[in-house]
């Protein structure tokens, strides 16, 4: 039985929540069996499928963290909403929006179906592949690495440290992922590509592979949480208008497709990437009673067995939980 269904009304201590997730994590870590590695990158497969680790930071600098906590992994599609935000900097909201649509799919991440099936005159939204690999086309720049710089520096400016990419990650999935090429073509073909195509595939290879860890997941879900807002100095890092719509693709697109059941039964926004994290954000919230994180904070999670949807099994049933026993929904 997992612990803490006990009633919240007793003071928040730190001791206390971190009891709390260390019983969680301990318990959904049994349940990463269940799940599979993203053998399809072939370096991801490498990973220790029974990993499980969270990182939770609050506005007031409260950190609880638990499980697999130290290790670096790349971001995979976590990455797609950084480089939405930077798009959208970069060229202006109306600009990227024109090119890309704000519509959940219902299918998974990779599919090329509504490309050929549905003709849209755009792809449905940045968060799958296909809009991703658009958006990645959109950024300023003549080379991959020129591309990537402003992602680079937004995010040195999230996280405290300057990230870097893992070039064995890197050429794992770019000398294997042909169907992210076939996407590709057919974003070529149908003249939505502003780069390139190698030099935006390229690019997209990149982005998926820079490595993080859980405590750089959370920072920058605490950006996310706060308006795009840096939690301390409250230097702005990214427009309020910018921060508003990221946050509302992951609600409705983050968790591909089951993102309807994530929005249900967690409620907060989130971005899941096959190597198994996940970025979750919590907004500020008022409720009448004293509870966990009212002022909003990040939450990073790291288990590399996914689920069929390709997010982390034991990393969406924890969220779950926390989710629950924090009332940490939006709604
Ligand atoms: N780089 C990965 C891919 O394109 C990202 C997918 C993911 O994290 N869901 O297949």
């Amino acid at each position: 039985m997992v612990q803490g269904s006990a009633n919240l009304n007793t003071e928040v201590t730190e001791e206390w929540l971190q009891e709390y997730v260390d019983g969680w994590v301990k318990f959904f870590k049994k349940q990463t069996s269940d799940g599979e590695l993203a053998n399809y990158i072939p370096i991801l497969g490498e990973a220790d499928p029974e990993a499980l680790g969270i990182s939770i930071i609050g506005k007031n600098g409260t950190t609880i963290k638990s499980g697999n906590t130290e290790e670096k992994f790349t971001i995979q599609s976590i990455s797609k909403v950084l480089t939405f935000i930077v798009a959208c900097m970069e060229r202006g909201l109306t600009y990227v929006l024109d090119r890309v649509d704000v519509e959940p799919t219902g299918e998974a991440f990779n599919s090329i179906m509504h490309l050929e099936m549905k003709q849209p005159n755009k792809p449905f939204n940045p968060m799958v592949n296909s809009g991703a690999i658009t958006v990645s086309s959109m950024l300023d720049g003549n080379s991959s690495d020129q591309k990537l710089e402003t992602l680079f520096i937004l995010m040195e400016k999230m996280i405290g440290h300057r990230p870097e990419i893992n070039v064995e990650a890197y050429e794992s999935e770019r000398d294997t992922s042909m169907k992210n090429r076939a996407i590709g073509y057919y974003l070529l073909e149908g003249d939505y590509l502003e780069s390139d195509l190698s030099i935006t595939l390229e690019t997209y290879f990149k982005q998926s592979a820079i490595e993080i860890t859980i405590d750089d997941l959370a920072r920058i879900g605490l950006v996310l949480s706060n308006d795009g807002f840096d939690p301390v100095t409250e230097e702005e890092i990214i427009p309020r208008s910018i921060t508003r719509l990221a946050k509302a693709l992951m609600l409705t697109c983050g968790m591909y497709d089951a993102s309807g059941k994530f929005a249900a039964y967690v409620g907060v926004p989130a971005k899941s990437g096959v190597s198994g994290g996940i970025l979750a954000v919590v907004p500020p919230r008022v409720r009448d009673e004293e509870l966990p994180f009212l002022e909003g904070c990040g939450i990073g999670v790291y288990g590399p067995a996914l689920d069929k949807q390709g997010n982390s099994i034991g990393g969406i049933k924890l969220l779950r939980h926390v989710a629950n026993h924090w009332d940490l929904s939006l709604f």
